[in-house]
């Protein structure tokens, strides 16, 4: 009884529903502590210009209230940082464009990236494959939280909300492949142990990664490949 109970146990831990809620270190690779029938992929989906559209949502928000001013057209866009950009532009331009996202409702309005919602339930429904929305909330959270949540229960359903991640430091999180639009991800974990798959967004088009590093381009592009390209061999979708 005693073995019986352990290794439920050892089950429930390794392979069991509440596995994919572990977020601690990754199985090392060549670990045999969980066969390739068992083992899921986990895909942590970044918010703000992979499943939500930060950048456009910003431009209409900001031409609307500062309709004198200038503004960046999202072909001009470089640099991850809206404000850094839109600084050098104007100087007073930068606390004017953080006023935009600060604002109340500016998170939950804004609009899902082209194919995002229908690929993120997609790819939940795989066999062996967990999703989680990882997204980081800006420092004044006041509404930036709650809108984050409510927008992914609006556009992705009620059972998303099990799966959010919110964190300003992605490295410490734990998972296969990251999907996120911000070329540089930093922090107190120097070796994460997902590979960052970077989403191709107004502002990082142009950048050159270098290899072994890829994109993905779109959601109309073959996200389930990259999916396939993680998973162990017997495992991989026919
Ligand atoms: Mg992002």
């Amino acid at each position: 009884m005693i073995l019986l109970g352990s290794l439920l146990h050892l089950y429930s831990r390794q392979c069991g529903p509440f596995a994919a809620l572990r977020l601690g270190r990754a199985p090392r690779s060549g670990a045999r502590s969980c066969s390739a029938r068992c083992r899921h992929l986990r895909v942590l989906v970044d918010m703000d210009g992979v499943l939500a559209d930060f950048e456009g949502g910003f431009l209409k928000k900001f031409r609307a209230r500062y309709p004198e001013k200038p503004y960046i057209a999202l072909e001009d866009r470089r640099g991850f940082w809206v404000s850094e950009q839109y600084g050098q532009l104007r100087s007073e331009l930068s606390e004017k464009a953080i006023s935009i996202w600060e604002s109340e409702n500016f998170f939950l309005e804004l609009d899902p990236i082209p194919g995002a919602v229908e690929a993120v339930k997609q790819m939940a429904e795989l066999e062996n494959t967990d999703v989680f929305i990882c997204t980081s909330p800006i420092k004044k959270y006041r509404y930036c939280c709650y809108e984050k949540y409510a927008w992914v229960e609006k556009h992705l359903g009620q059972e998303f909300l099990e799966h959010i991640v919110l964190t300003r430091d992605k490295t410490v999180i734990s998972g296969d492949l990251l999907i996120d639009d911000r070329p540089d991800i930093t922090g107190a974990e120097p070796s994460p142990s997902w590979e960052h798959v970077l989403f191709t967004a107004c502002h990082n088009k142009h950048l050159q990664l270098q290899p072994p590093r890829r994109r993905l381009h779109s959601w109309v592009e073959d996200w389930r490949a990259i999916l396939d390209s993680k998973r162990p061999p017997r495992s991989r979708a026919i």
